[in-house]
């Protein structure tokens, strides 16, 4: 069984991107500029931004945070959402998920900017993933992508399952995985909560994207052997063995599917890091004028 290093490959990718970023600085071009809208107080919320900052800082880009209140009323989200459109400054910008409840997140997301929408989220990004066109994409699916590549994993004819289908993962990567290229090419099953015989369907899997938001949920009984697993899950557990009194895991059941992988995703170690390393991708492209001039 192999362990796909996340660590390892987003610090390559961190030092293939601050090796342009170098290049740019030289040729007195502005380093890319990273711009997030946090709102609210959500320690998940913050520990996300705070190690995007950090990522930026170790590739020399520009990084900036916006603070409001979780009181902050949709008009005025908007209004921030519009400034940072204009600001000819910032190359692209997230807005940190979740949101309060009284802020349509669909609101917010159509108002960016696609050329500016790192995040991959807006519905032209989507639209134009989806007609297989230059987008950002969606930065976890990306960031999966890019694991499979790096890690020489085949996919061509294989029979991958994705486990959820939500807009940021699931659906994404069913697409990226299906799509008629090199490291695609995969016969796609997407699996959601009202899949029946679930297991049935896992156990036919070579490769096995687990983003379903339940911890430990993909037991080794619905694994084949030396399946590919991808664990997009992450979830604090209490735990007794740590100082902190808790510990992450994923949606998978790492010790006993990892005795039946031939390859696995740790969490921590695993997608997580390279979902931090494929926004800074986007936001490079963005500032190369890559996708849209
Ligand atoms: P989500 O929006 O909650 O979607 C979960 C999906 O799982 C839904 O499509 C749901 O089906 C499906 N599902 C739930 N229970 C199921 C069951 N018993 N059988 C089959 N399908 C079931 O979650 P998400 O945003 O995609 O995130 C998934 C996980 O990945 C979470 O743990 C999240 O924290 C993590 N995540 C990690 C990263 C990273 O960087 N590593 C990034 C994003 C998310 P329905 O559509 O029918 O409800």
């Amino acid at each position: 069984m192999n362990i796909i290093d996340g660590k390892l490959i987003a610090e390559q990718i961190k030092t293939e991107i601050a090796t342009e970023v170098r290049k740019m600085i030289d040729n007195d071009i502005n380093p890319p500029h990273l711009a997030a809208i946090l709102v609210g107080e959500d320690g998940a919320s913050q520990t996300y931004v705070a190690s995007k900052e950090k990522s930026c800082k170790e590739v020399g880009f520009t990084s900036s945070i916006y603070r409001y209140p979780a009181s902050t009323s949709e008009a005025d989200l908007l209004k921030a959402v519009d400034f940072l459109n204009e600001d000819e400054e910032v190359d692209g910008f997230i807005v940190q998920l979740p949101l309060p409840k009284h802020i349509s997140v669909d609101k917010i997301i159509e108002r960016i900017n696609p050329k500016k929408d790192v995040d991959g989220f807006h519905p032209i990004n989507a639209g134009r993933m989806l007609a297989g066109l230059p987008s950002y994409l969606p930065a976890t699916p990306f960031g999966i992508m890019q694991l499979i590549e790096r890690c020489n994993i085949e996919t061509e004819g294989k029979n991958c399952v994705v486990l959820g289908r939500s807009n940021i993962v699931g659906t994404p990567i069913s697409i990226l995985m299906s799509r008629n290229s090199k490291h695609a090419n995969a016969t796609v099953t997407i699996c959601h909560s009202k899949t029946q015989n679930l297991k049935e369907i896992t156990q036919k899997a070579d490769i096995l994207i687990a983003a379903i938001g339940k911890p430990n949920f993909v037991t080794s009984d619905m694994v084949k052997e030396g399946a590919v697993i991808i664990d997009v899950g992450i979830h604090r557990t209490p735990s007794a063995d740590t100082k902190s009194g808790f510990k992450l895991c994923g949606d998978v059941d790492f010790l006993n599917v990892s005795k039946k992988a031939s390859y696995i995703t740790p969490v921590p170690g695993g997608v997580g890091l390279m979902t931090i390393v494929a926004l800074l991708q986007n936001t490079l492209k963005a500032a190369k004028k890559e996708i849209y001039q």
